[in-house]
């Protein structure tokens, strides 16, 4: 019956107005986020990496350019490549995490924040100097070391390169012994 339509809309108008609403008025109210949520702006340890790019491999839109040069500091031990371009393009990321899932050496970690807003494409580059400079809060997404640890990047507290891996892995030059460092050592040792 037509009267009692318009009445059954009423009703659903008056229980959709007394119910705790869904929504909330961003950016004043935040919603809570996940430890492993996939945020927006990476989180990179320079120290853990090799320059291997397989994580540039791995990402299925090729938005990851990495450029190395081969490091002089300890040939005699295998080295690592001493990175020069380390850009990630998020304007056209997915966030799908296969980059992150490919570093062999949890040096790539997806990030906590979802804020990234710019007028200008280009501006959504994330550069080497900024994946250097960034604050390291990252996801545990994909990291079950850092929920072993308890770790939440959304206390805010950064994590250090050593505690961020499964293992130490001091590649990075400046913090690896030098050869002359690891000779001494061998010799001192009986
Ligand atoms: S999250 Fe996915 S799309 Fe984004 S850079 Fe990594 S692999 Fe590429
Ligand atoms: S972040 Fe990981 S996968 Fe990418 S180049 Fe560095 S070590 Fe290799």
């Amino acid at each position: 019956m037509y009267g009692l339509g318009i009445l059954n809309g009423f009703m659903v108008t008056l229980k959709n107005f007394i119910r705790r609403p869904f929504t909330i008025s961003y950016p004043e109210q935040r919603a809570p986020q996940h430890p492993r949520f996939r945020g927006e702006e990476f989180t990179w340890y320079e120290e853990r990496c090799t320059g291997c790019a397989s994580c540039a491999k791995f990402c299925p839109l090729g938005i990851i350019r990495i450029v190395t040069h081969p490091s002089q500091e300890t040939p005699a031990e295998g080295d690592s490549y001493a990175i020069d371009v380390f850009d990630i393009d998020i304007g056209r990321c997915m966030f799908c995490g296969l980059c992150v899932e490919a570093c062999p050496y949890d040096a790539l970690f997806m990030g906590s924040g979802f804020e990234e807003a710019k007028y200008r494409r280009q501006d959504l580059v994330i550069s080497v100097e900024r994946l250097r400079t960034a604050e390291k809060r990252p996801s545990t997404w994909y990291r079950p070391q850092l929920e072993a640890q308890n770790y939440d990047p959304r206390r805010g507290e950064p994590m250090t390169w050593q505690g961020a891996g499964r293992e130490p892995w001091p590649y990075h030059l400046p913090l690896r012994p030098t050869t002359e460092e690891m000779t001494t050592d061998r010799e001192a040792k009986p």
